[in-house]
């Protein structure tokens, strides 16, 4: 049977002071920093007996899709190409941030184990398994936030809008309030920048 996509429960404090924290893999979020290879380490020791080494961890701020991802290295060039799993950093702004870092690292450390072995490192009934022996959740969770694909900008103002959709003709309301009492007005017609950038700001209208 295939565990439920809940993230598992972890009862585990970090402690954020610590001076190991200081390295490439930490990122802060509302007050919270975390080092991915503290917690790597742990998920290799509770559940790998010790034998995974670390592959390259890095947060992604641009990762949006899915909680995480492995991305296989090279294994002759494996110096220079190591495997990487890579977590979104807005995993860090979420309410049990803690709770689904572990569980993603630990999900996508299945992938990573399974390539080092040289095994199919896919969805396969063996990471099923492997999955349901450590407890980890079926599913990477899905954000919360989508990003932002478009923006707009109003001609007259200059202020910009991101949008997650196309908007049509919508107008500038603020330009409209100020100058046409209100009224649509076909000048203040937001404008689509030629863009798509990822962001999490909040629209501006
Ligand atoms: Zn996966
Ligand atoms: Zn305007």
């Amino acid at each position: 049977m295939i565990p439920p996509c809940s993230v598992k429960r972890v009862t585990r404090s970090y402690r954020y002071s610590d001076s190991s924290f200081v390295t490439s893999n930490l990122r802060e979020g509302f007050g919270l920093a975390l080092d991915l290879l503290v917690v790597f380490m742990e998920i290799s020791r509770d559940h790998f007996d010790n034998f995974l080494d670390p592959p390259q961890l890095t947060w992604n701020s641009r990762l949006r899709v899915s909680a995480g991802r492995f991305i296989p290295g090279s294994r002759k060039w494996a110096q220079r190409f190591p495997a990487r799993i890579e977590i979104a950093q807005y995993l860090l702004e979420e309410k049990n941030s803690i709770e689904l870092i572990y569980d993603t690292l630990a999900h996508e450390s299945i992938h990573y184990w399974l390539w080092l072995r040289r095994r199919p490192y896919g969805h396969t009934p063996e990471f099923l398994r492997k999955m349901k022996e450590m407890g980890v959740s079926r599913y990477n969770p899905v954000p919360r936030l989508r990003p932002y694909k478009y923006f707009y900008y109003c001609h007259q103002c200059q202020k910009r809008f991101p949008a997650r959709k196309r908007l049509g003709f919508l107008a500038c309301a603020g330009c409209c309030e100020q100058y046409s009492n209100g009224q649509y007005d076909a000048r203040f017609k937001l404008v689509l920048e030629g863009c798509s950038v990822t962001s999490t700001e909040s629209p501006c209208a």
